[in-house]
Protein backbone atom coordinates (compact mmCIF):
# COMPACT_ATOMS: atom_id res chain seq x y z
CA UNK A 1 0.00 0.00 0.00
CA UNK A 2 1.16 3.49 -0.98
CA UNK A 3 0.59 5.98 2.24
CA UNK A 4 1.33 9.82 1.88
CA UNK A 5 3.65 10.42 4.77
CA UNK A 6 3.53 14.02 5.59
CA UNK A 7 6.67 14.02 7.24
CA UNK A 8 8.96 13.26 4.39
CA UNK A 9 6.27 14.85 2.28
CA UNK A 10 6.37 12.13 -0.22
CA UNK A 11 3.92 9.08 -0.82
CA UNK A 12 5.44 6.21 0.18
CA UNK A 13 5.25 2.24 0.55
CA UNK A 14 3.75 1.46 3.52
CA UNK A 15 6.26 -1.01 6.09
CA UNK A 16 5.56 -1.47 9.24
CA UNK A 17 8.37 -1.83 12.02
CA UNK A 18 6.70 -5.30 12.52
CA UNK A 19 4.64 -6.79 10.18
CA UNK A 20 2.94 -8.74 12.93
CA UNK A 21 1.79 -5.57 14.04
CA UNK A 22 0.62 -2.30 12.97
CA UNK A 23 0.49 0.13 16.16
CA UNK A 24 -1.41 3.02 15.01
CA UNK A 25 -1.99 6.32 17.27
CA UNK A 26 -5.00 8.70 16.59
CA UNK A 27 -5.12 12.28 18.60
CA UNK A 28 -8.79 12.07 20.36
CA UNK A 29 -10.96 14.90 21.05
CA UNK A 30 -10.79 17.81 23.68
CA UNK A 31 -13.85 16.67 25.42
CA UNK A 32 -15.46 19.95 26.30
CA UNK A 33 -18.26 20.43 23.49
CA UNK A 34 -19.57 18.44 20.90
CA UNK A 35 -17.34 17.04 17.81
CA UNK A 36 -18.42 18.85 14.85
CA UNK A 37 -18.45 17.22 11.35
CA UNK A 38 -15.67 18.86 10.54
CA UNK A 39 -13.39 17.03 13.46
CA UNK A 40 -15.57 13.59 12.24
CA UNK A 41 -14.07 13.65 9.05
CA UNK A 42 -10.72 12.77 10.36
CA UNK A 43 -12.07 10.38 12.09
CA UNK A 44 -13.88 8.47 9.53
CA UNK A 45 -10.51 8.74 7.14
CA UNK A 46 -8.95 7.06 9.52
CA UNK A 47 -11.57 4.49 10.43
CA UNK A 48 -11.13 3.50 6.53
CA UNK A 49 -7.22 3.56 7.18
CA UNK A 50 -7.52 0.62 9.83
CA UNK A 51 -10.27 -0.78 8.49
CA UNK A 52 -8.47 -1.34 5.60
CA UNK A 53 -5.36 -2.25 7.15
CA UNK A 54 -7.39 -5.12 8.76
CA UNK A 55 -9.15 -6.09 5.53
CA UNK A 56 -5.49 -6.46 3.59
CA UNK A 57 -4.16 -8.96 6.88
CA UNK A 58 -2.61 -7.00 9.01
CA UNK A 59 -3.32 -7.37 12.95
CA UNK A 60 -3.87 -3.53 14.03
CA UNK A 61 -3.55 -1.76 17.39
CA UNK A 62 -5.17 1.30 17.49
CA UNK A 63 -4.48 4.03 20.86
CA UNK A 64 -6.85 7.21 21.01
CA UNK A 65 -6.35 9.52 24.02
CA UNK A 66 -9.29 11.61 25.15
CA UNK A 67 -8.25 15.25 26.40
CA UNK A 68 -9.51 15.96 29.33
CA UNK A 69 -7.03 18.08 30.90
CA UNK A 70 -4.73 20.78 29.64
CA UNK A 71 -5.95 22.25 26.09
CA UNK A 72 -5.99 25.91 26.00
CA UNK A 73 -8.07 27.50 23.64
CA UNK A 74 -4.71 28.58 21.25
CA UNK A 75 -2.50 25.33 20.43
CA UNK A 76 0.64 26.75 21.62
CA UNK A 77 -0.62 27.42 25.47
CA UNK A 78 -2.23 30.11 25.33
CA UNK A 79 -5.88 31.64 26.12
CA UNK A 80 -8.14 30.01 28.33
CA UNK A 81 -8.28 26.09 28.91
CA UNK A 82 -11.09 25.03 27.24
CA UNK A 83 -12.41 22.19 30.07
CA UNK A 84 -13.08 24.95 32.54
CA UNK A 85 -14.31 27.04 29.41
CA UNK A 86 -16.84 24.21 28.77
CA UNK A 87 -18.01 23.58 32.92
CA UNK A 88 -18.52 26.95 33.43
CA UNK A 89 -20.68 27.54 30.30
CA UNK A 90 -22.51 24.86 31.56
CA UNK A 91 -22.39 25.14 35.45
CA UNK A 92 -21.10 21.47 35.74
CA UNK A 93 -18.00 19.89 37.00
CA UNK A 94 -14.81 19.54 34.67
CA UNK A 95 -15.25 15.72 35.17
CA UNK A 96 -18.79 15.55 34.60
CA UNK A 97 -18.47 18.00 31.23
CA UNK A 98 -15.35 15.70 30.56
CA UNK A 99 -17.93 12.45 30.64
CA UNK A 100 -21.18 13.85 29.09
CA UNK A 101 -18.53 15.25 25.75
CA UNK A 102 -16.98 11.50 25.37
CA UNK A 103 -20.41 9.88 25.49
CA UNK A 104 -21.23 12.05 23.29
CA UNK A 105 -18.02 11.51 20.85
CA UNK A 106 -18.91 8.05 20.81
CA UNK A 107 -22.30 8.37 20.36
CA UNK A 108 -21.70 10.32 17.42
CA UNK A 109 -19.24 7.61 16.19
CA UNK A 110 -20.97 4.96 16.63
CA UNK A 111 -23.99 6.55 14.28
CA UNK A 112 -20.90 6.90 11.72
CA UNK A 113 -19.91 3.23 12.44
CA UNK A 114 -16.17 4.77 12.99
CA UNK A 115 -15.06 2.00 15.41
CA UNK A 116 -14.11 2.62 18.78
CA UNK A 117 -9.92 1.76 18.86
CA UNK A 118 -8.37 -0.70 21.13
CA UNK A 119 -7.51 1.35 23.65
CA UNK A 120 -9.16 4.78 24.33
CA UNK A 121 -7.18 6.43 27.13
CA UNK A 122 -8.28 9.92 28.84
CA UNK A 123 -5.31 11.57 30.01
CA UNK A 124 -5.79 12.44 33.70
CA UNK A 125 -5.43 8.52 34.16
CA UNK A 126 -1.72 9.04 32.83
CA UNK A 127 0.20 11.75 35.13
CA UNK A 128 2.65 9.30 36.03
CA UNK A 129 3.47 8.72 32.86
CA UNK A 130 3.87 12.10 32.06
CA UNK A 131 5.85 12.87 34.51
CA UNK A 132 8.36 10.16 34.45
CA UNK A 133 9.06 11.91 31.13
CA UNK A 134 9.29 15.44 31.70
CA UNK A 135 12.04 14.09 34.37
CA UNK A 136 13.91 12.51 32.27
CA UNK A 137 13.95 15.69 29.86
CA UNK A 138 14.42 17.37 32.34
CA UNK A 139 17.57 15.72 33.46
CA UNK A 140 18.87 15.61 30.09
CA UNK A 141 18.66 19.36 29.45
CA UNK A 142 15.67 19.50 26.79
CA UNK A 143 13.65 20.72 29.39
CA UNK A 144 13.89 23.83 32.11
CA UNK A 145 11.70 25.62 34.74
CA UNK A 146 10.84 28.92 34.70
CA UNK A 147 8.43 31.29 36.03
CA UNK A 148 6.69 28.02 38.10
CA UNK A 149 6.27 25.83 34.62
CA UNK A 150 8.57 23.31 33.35
CA UNK A 151 9.03 24.24 29.40
CA UNK A 152 10.96 22.07 26.63
CA UNK A 153 13.70 24.20 25.28
CA UNK A 154 13.26 23.75 21.09
CA UNK A 155 16.70 25.20 20.51
CA UNK A 156 18.47 21.78 22.14
CA UNK A 157 16.81 20.27 18.78
CA UNK A 158 18.79 19.99 15.28
CA UNK A 159 15.32 19.86 13.78
CA UNK A 160 12.27 21.18 14.89
CA UNK A 161 9.98 21.57 12.11
CA UNK A 162 8.70 18.47 10.35
CA UNK A 163 5.53 19.33 8.99
CA UNK A 164 6.05 22.78 7.44
CA UNK A 165 9.07 24.78 6.14
CA UNK A 166 8.51 27.67 8.84
CA UNK A 167 11.99 30.01 9.66
CA UNK A 168 12.16 31.74 13.13
CA UNK A 169 11.41 35.13 11.58
CA UNK A 170 7.84 33.99 9.85
CA UNK A 171 6.90 33.17 13.44
CA UNK A 172 6.52 36.38 14.79
CA UNK A 173 3.84 37.28 11.75
CA UNK A 174 1.88 34.13 13.65
CA UNK A 175 1.67 35.76 16.79
CA UNK A 176 -1.88 36.74 17.30
CA UNK A 177 -2.97 39.81 18.55
CA UNK A 178 -4.56 39.84 21.85
CA UNK A 179 -2.29 37.15 23.51
CA UNK A 180 -0.35 37.94 26.23
CA UNK A 181 3.42 36.73 25.52
CA UNK A 182 4.86 34.32 28.00
CA UNK A 183 7.84 36.07 28.71
CA UNK A 184 9.44 32.96 30.75
CA UNK A 185 10.01 31.15 27.03
CA UNK A 186 13.53 31.15 26.04
CA UNK A 187 12.48 30.64 22.84
CA UNK A 188 9.13 31.43 21.04
CA UNK A 189 8.38 27.82 19.79
CA UNK A 190 9.05 26.35 23.23
CA UNK A 191 5.81 25.14 24.75
CA UNK A 192 4.56 23.90 28.42
CA UNK A 193 4.95 20.35 29.59
CA UNK A 194 3.67 21.21 32.94
CA UNK A 195 2.05 24.14 34.44
CA UNK A 196 1.82 24.85 38.03
CA UNK A 197 1.80 28.81 38.14
CA UNK A 198 -1.55 27.86 36.52
CA UNK A 199 -2.98 30.94 34.53
CA UNK A 200 -6.45 29.76 36.30
CA UNK A 201 -6.93 30.41 39.76
CA UNK A 202 -9.95 27.96 39.60
CA UNK A 203 -8.08 25.01 37.83
CA UNK A 204 -9.96 22.23 39.19
CA UNK A 205 -7.73 18.81 38.25
CA UNK A 206 -4.22 19.49 39.61
CA UNK A 207 -1.45 16.71 40.90
CA UNK A 208 1.68 16.95 43.01
CA UNK A 209 4.81 16.70 40.71
CA UNK A 210 8.50 17.07 41.71
CA UNK A 211 7.86 20.81 40.12
CA UNK A 212 5.02 21.64 42.36
CA UNK A 213 1.51 21.24 42.25
CA UNK A 214 0.12 21.49 38.63
CA UNK A 215 -1.18 19.59 35.43
CA UNK A 216 0.38 18.67 31.78
CA UNK A 217 0.61 20.64 28.88
CA UNK A 218 -1.47 19.44 26.04
CA UNK A 219 1.66 17.69 23.35
CA UNK A 220 2.54 15.52 26.28
CA UNK A 221 -0.23 13.47 26.83
CA UNK A 222 0.17 11.68 23.40
CA UNK A 223 3.86 11.06 23.88
CA UNK A 224 3.26 9.52 27.39
CA UNK A 225 -0.49 7.64 26.31
CA UNK A 226 0.90 6.05 23.20
CA UNK A 227 4.24 5.32 24.61
CA UNK A 228 2.20 3.32 27.85
CA UNK A 229 0.11 1.41 25.64
CA UNK A 230 2.35 1.43 22.08
CA UNK A 231 5.94 1.50 23.03
CA UNK A 232 8.68 3.52 21.62
CA UNK A 233 7.42 3.11 18.06
CA UNK A 234 4.26 3.82 16.53
CA UNK A 235 3.67 2.90 12.35
CA UNK A 236 0.98 5.35 11.58
CA UNK A 237 0.24 8.48 13.88
CA UNK A 238 -2.68 10.63 12.62
CA UNK A 239 -4.80 13.77 12.94
CA UNK A 240 -6.61 16.11 11.37
CA UNK A 241 -4.06 18.89 9.61
CA UNK A 242 -4.58 21.37 12.43
CA UNK A 243 -2.55 19.14 14.32
CA UNK A 244 0.31 18.97 12.00
CA UNK A 245 1.75 22.46 13.94
CA UNK A 246 2.08 22.79 16.99
CA UNK A 247 0.91 20.15 18.55
CA UNK A 248 2.25 16.85 16.01
CA UNK A 249 5.95 18.77 15.82
CA UNK A 250 5.84 19.21 19.77
CA UNK A 251 5.18 15.57 20.17
CA UNK A 252 7.61 14.30 18.13
CA UNK A 253 10.73 17.05 19.80
CA UNK A 254 9.64 15.42 23.15
CA UNK A 255 9.47 12.57 22.25
CA UNK A 256 12.36 12.05 20.33
CA UNK A 257 13.90 14.13 22.64
CA UNK A 258 12.84 11.21 25.49
CA UNK A 259 13.59 8.19 23.45
CA UNK A 260 16.67 9.29 21.78
CA UNK A 261 15.38 7.72 18.16
CA UNK A 262 12.98 8.12 15.52
CA UNK A 263 9.63 7.79 16.82
CA UNK A 264 6.98 7.50 14.01
CA UNK A 265 7.45 5.93 10.91
CA UNK A 266 3.82 7.52 8.54
CA UNK A 267 1.80 10.56 10.01
CA UNK A 268 -1.20 10.62 8.38
CA UNK A 269 -3.07 14.14 8.32
CA UNK A 270 -6.90 14.36 6.88
CA UNK A 271 -7.52 18.05 5.78
CA UNK A 272 -10.53 20.36 6.61
CA UNK A 273 -13.73 20.37 5.99
CA UNK A 274 -14.75 23.76 4.62
CA UNK A 275 -18.15 25.78 4.24
CA UNK A 276 -18.71 27.77 1.13
CA UNK A 277 -17.38 30.75 3.69
CA UNK A 278 -14.20 28.99 4.72
CA UNK A 279 -13.16 26.75 7.59
CA UNK A 280 -15.22 24.86 9.81
CA UNK A 281 -15.02 25.51 13.07
CA UNK A 282 -17.32 25.47 16.49
CA UNK A 283 -17.14 29.15 16.80
CA UNK A 284 -18.19 30.41 13.83
CA UNK A 285 -21.69 29.82 11.61
CA UNK A 286 -23.88 27.16 12.34
CA UNK A 287 -22.46 24.71 14.61
CA UNK A 288 -22.52 21.42 12.38
CA UNK A 289 -23.01 18.20 14.61
CA UNK A 290 -24.19 14.75 14.02
CA UNK A 291 -27.63 15.25 15.85
CA UNK A 292 -28.36 18.86 13.83
CA UNK A 293 -27.93 16.09 10.38
CA UNK A 294 -30.32 13.94 12.13
CA UNK A 295 -32.95 16.89 13.14
CA UNK A 296 -32.79 17.96 9.67
CA UNK A 297 -33.67 14.37 8.35
CA UNK A 298 -30.32 13.06 7.04
CA UNK A 299 -28.83 9.55 7.67
CA UNK A 300 -25.19 10.03 9.56
CA UNK A 301 -24.11 7.22 7.20
CA UNK A 302 -24.85 9.68 3.84
CA UNK A 303 -22.16 12.19 5.64
CA UNK A 304 -19.98 9.37 5.70
CA UNK A 305 -20.69 8.31 2.40
CA UNK A 306 -20.01 12.09 0.75
CA UNK A 307 -16.58 12.23 2.71
CA UNK A 308 -15.65 8.90 1.18
CA UNK A 309 -16.58 10.50 -2.32
CA UNK A 310 -13.23 13.07 -2.07
CA UNK A 311 -9.56 12.13 -1.10
CA UNK A 312 -8.98 12.87 2.31
CA UNK A 313 -6.00 15.08 1.63
CA UNK A 314 -8.54 17.24 -0.04
CA UNK A 315 -10.06 20.00 1.61
CA UNK A 316 -13.90 19.20 0.95
CA UNK A 317 -16.51 21.64 0.85
CA UNK A 318 -19.58 21.09 3.17
CA UNK A 319 -23.34 22.58 1.70
CA UNK A 320 -26.51 21.26 2.23
CA UNK A 321 -26.88 21.29 -1.41
CA UNK A 322 -24.07 18.38 -1.23
CA UNK A 323 -25.27 16.89 1.22
CA UNK A 324 -28.64 16.01 -0.13
CA UNK A 325 -26.76 14.64 -3.37
CA UNK A 326 -25.01 12.33 -1.11
CA UNK A 327 -28.31 11.43 0.76
CA UNK A 328 -29.90 10.58 -2.96
CA UNK A 329 -26.90 8.66 -3.81
CA UNK A 330 -26.71 6.75 -0.80
CA UNK A 331 -30.52 5.43 -1.36
CA UNK A 332 -30.05 5.27 -4.73
CA UNK A 333 -27.17 2.70 -3.73
CA UNK A 334 -28.86 0.85 -1.04
CA UNK A 335 -32.24 0.69 -3.62
CA UNK A 336 -29.42 -1.10 -5.79
CA UNK A 337 -28.14 -3.30 -3.62
CA UNK A 338 -31.76 -4.22 -2.46
CA UNK A 339 -32.67 -5.37 -5.61
CA UNK A 340 -29.86 -7.93 -5.51
CA UNK A 341 -31.23 -11.24 -5.42
CA UNK A 342 -28.85 -13.90 -2.50
CA UNK A 343 -30.55 -16.78 -3.58
CA UNK A 344 -29.36 -15.70 -7.30
CA UNK A 345 -26.36 -18.09 -8.61
CA UNK A 346 -23.39 -19.87 -6.85
CA UNK A 347 -20.55 -17.75 -5.36
CA UNK A 348 -17.97 -17.46 -8.30
CA UNK A 349 -14.56 -17.07 -6.62
CA UNK A 350 -12.89 -15.57 -9.82
CA UNK A 351 -15.04 -13.20 -10.17
CA UNK A 352 -15.05 -11.81 -7.02
CA UNK A 353 -11.05 -11.47 -7.08
CA UNK A 354 -11.34 -9.41 -10.41
CA UNK A 355 -13.79 -7.07 -8.17
CA UNK A 356 -11.82 -7.25 -5.15
CA UNK A 357 -8.63 -6.01 -7.05
CA UNK A 358 -9.91 -3.16 -8.40
CA UNK A 359 -11.27 -2.28 -4.71
CA UNK A 360 -7.58 -2.66 -3.66
CA UNK A 361 -5.76 -0.96 -6.41
CA UNK A 362 -8.01 1.94 -5.31
CA UNK A 363 -7.40 2.21 -1.34
CA UNK A 364 -3.38 1.29 -1.77
CA UNK A 365 -3.44 4.63 -3.72
CA UNK A 366 -3.35 6.13 -0.76
CA UNK A 367 -6.71 5.46 0.15
CA UNK A 368 -8.41 6.83 -2.59
CA UNK A 369 -11.76 6.09 -1.28
CA UNK A 370 -13.68 7.53 -3.99
CA UNK A 371 -12.19 5.59 -6.58
CA UNK A 372 -13.68 2.16 -3.92
CA UNK A 373 -16.99 3.82 -4.04
CA UNK A 374 -16.83 3.28 -8.30
CA UNK A 375 -15.23 -0.09 -7.29
CA UNK A 376 -18.45 -0.71 -5.43
CA UNK A 377 -20.75 0.37 -8.16
CA UNK A 378 -18.92 -1.59 -11.16
CA UNK A 379 -19.54 -4.90 -8.35
CA UNK A 380 -23.68 -3.52 -9.40
CA UNK A 381 -22.92 -3.65 -13.24
CA UNK A 382 -20.68 -6.40 -13.15
CA UNK A 383 -21.60 -9.61 -14.87
CA UNK A 384 -21.65 -11.78 -12.40
CA UNK A 385 -24.46 -13.32 -10.59
CA UNK A 386 -26.07 -11.29 -7.63
CA UNK A 387 -25.26 -14.18 -4.98
CA UNK A 388 -21.27 -12.55 -5.97
CA UNK A 389 -22.00 -9.30 -6.53
CA UNK A 390 -23.46 -9.31 -2.28
CA UNK A 391 -20.20 -11.19 -1.53
CA UNK A 392 -18.33 -8.12 -3.02
CA UNK A 393 -20.26 -5.35 -1.43
CA UNK A 394 -20.20 -7.21 2.26
CA UNK A 395 -16.20 -7.60 1.45
CA UNK A 396 -15.99 -3.69 0.54
CA UNK A 397 -18.24 -2.64 3.71
CA UNK A 398 -16.23 -4.15 5.91
CA UNK A 399 -13.72 -0.96 5.14
CA UNK A 400 -16.24 1.45 3.93
CA UNK A 401 -19.00 1.07 6.59
CA UNK A 402 -21.98 2.29 5.16
CA UNK A 403 -23.82 -0.33 6.76
CA UNK A 404 -25.34 -1.46 3.14
CA UNK A 405 -26.06 -5.24 3.55
CA UNK A 406 -28.21 -4.53 6.23
CA UNK A 407 -29.97 -1.22 5.02
CA UNK A 408 -30.84 -3.43 2.25
CA UNK A 409 -32.20 -6.61 3.76
CA UNK A 410 -34.19 -3.94 6.00
CA UNK A 411 -35.23 -2.61 2.64
CA UNK A 412 -36.54 -6.07 0.90
CA UNK A 413 -38.21 -6.34 4.65
CA UNK A 414 -40.07 -3.23 3.62
CA UNK A 415 -40.79 -3.58 0.20
CA UNK A 416 -42.68 -7.24 0.97
CA UNK A 417 -44.74 -5.43 3.56
CA UNK A 418 -45.31 -2.54 1.04
CA UNK A 419 -46.53 -5.28 -1.25
CA UNK A 420 -50.11 -4.33 -2.68
CA UNK A 421 -51.64 -7.46 -2.65
CA UNK A 422 -55.16 -7.85 -4.88
CA UNK A 423 -55.97 -11.67 -5.68
CA UNK A 424 -53.24 -13.16 -7.23
CA UNK A 425 -51.79 -9.62 -8.76
CA UNK A 426 -49.10 -8.29 -6.73
CA UNK A 427 -47.57 -4.52 -7.05
CA UNK A 428 -44.38 -3.47 -5.90
CA UNK A 429 -43.26 0.28 -5.77
CA UNK A 430 -39.26 -0.10 -6.19
CA UNK A 431 -39.31 3.01 -4.05
CA UNK A 432 -41.14 1.98 -1.46
CA UNK A 433 -43.63 4.78 -1.52
CA UNK A 434 -47.40 4.28 -1.63
CA UNK A 435 -49.98 5.52 -4.05
CA UNK A 436 -53.07 4.49 -4.48
CA UNK A 437 -53.85 6.39 -7.44
CA UNK A 438 -50.49 4.58 -9.27
CA UNK A 439 -51.92 1.05 -7.59
CA UNK A 440 -55.20 1.59 -9.12
CA UNK A 441 -54.69 2.58 -12.91
CA UNK A 442 -51.76 -0.76 -12.42
CA UNK A 443 -54.91 -2.54 -11.44
CA UNK A 444 -57.28 -1.20 -14.22
CA UNK A 445 -54.44 -2.21 -16.58
CA UNK A 446 -53.90 -5.49 -15.24
CA UNK A 447 -57.73 -5.92 -15.74
CA UNK A 448 -58.07 -4.80 -19.31
CA UNK A 449 -55.17 -6.92 -20.53
CA UNK A 450 -57.28 -9.88 -18.98
CA UNK A 451 -60.73 -8.81 -20.61
CA UNK A 452 -57.81 -8.98 -23.85
CA UNK A 453 -58.29 -5.03 -24.43
CA UNK A 454 -54.85 -4.75 -24.69
CA UNK A 455 -55.62 -0.96 -26.86
CA UNK A 456 -56.57 0.08 -22.96
CA UNK A 457 -53.97 -1.53 -21.00
CA UNK A 458 -51.31 0.08 -23.68
CA UNK A 459 -53.14 3.27 -23.04
CA UNK A 460 -53.40 3.32 -19.15
CA UNK A 461 -49.39 2.20 -19.64
CA UNK A 462 -48.81 5.24 -21.87
CA UNK A 463 -50.93 7.64 -19.46
CA UNK A 464 -48.67 6.60 -16.58
CA UNK A 465 -45.83 6.77 -18.41
CA UNK A 466 -46.53 10.57 -19.15
CA UNK A 467 -47.05 11.14 -15.52
CA UNK A 468 -43.21 9.96 -14.86
CA UNK A 469 -43.98 6.57 -13.91
CA UNK A 470 -42.85 3.50 -15.20
CA UNK A 471 -44.27 0.06 -14.96
CA UNK A 472 -42.63 -3.52 -15.25
CA UNK A 473 -44.79 -6.54 -15.43
CA UNK A 474 -43.13 -9.60 -12.88
CA UNK A 475 -44.52 -12.88 -12.68
CA UNK A 476 -47.67 -12.47 -11.05
CA UNK A 477 -47.71 -8.27 -10.47
CA UNK A 478 -45.90 -5.64 -11.74
CA UNK A 479 -43.74 -3.41 -10.10
CA UNK A 480 -43.01 0.74 -10.87
CA UNK A 481 -40.81 3.22 -10.07
CA UNK A 482 -40.78 7.12 -10.69
CA UNK A 483 -38.43 8.10 -13.65
ZN1 LIG B 1 -2.09 14.30 19.94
Amino acid sequence: MILYNSASRKREEFVPYDPSLVKMYTCGPTVYHFAHIGNLRSYIMEDILEKYLRYTGYNVKRVMNITDVGHLTSDADEGEDKMLKGARREHKSVLEIAQYYTDAFFDDCAKLNIKTPDVVEPATHCIDDYIRIIQKLMDTGYAYFAGGNVYFDTSKLEKYYVFNDFKEEDLNVGVREGVEEDTNKRNRNDFVLWFTKSKFEDQALKWDSPWGVGYPGWHIECSGISMKHLGENIDIHCGGIDNAFPHHTNEIAQSEAYLGHPWVKYWMHVLHLNTTSGKMSKSSGEFLTVSLLEQKGYDPLAYRFFCLQSHYRKSLVFSWENLDNAQGAYNKLIARVAALNPGDGEFDEAAFHELDQKFRTAMDNDLNSSLAVTALYDVLKAKTNDATKLKAIAAFDTVLGLSLIEKAAARREELKRQQVVAGEFTIISESGEADADVEAKIRARQDAKKAKNFAEADRIRDELKAAGIEVTDIPHGAKWKRI
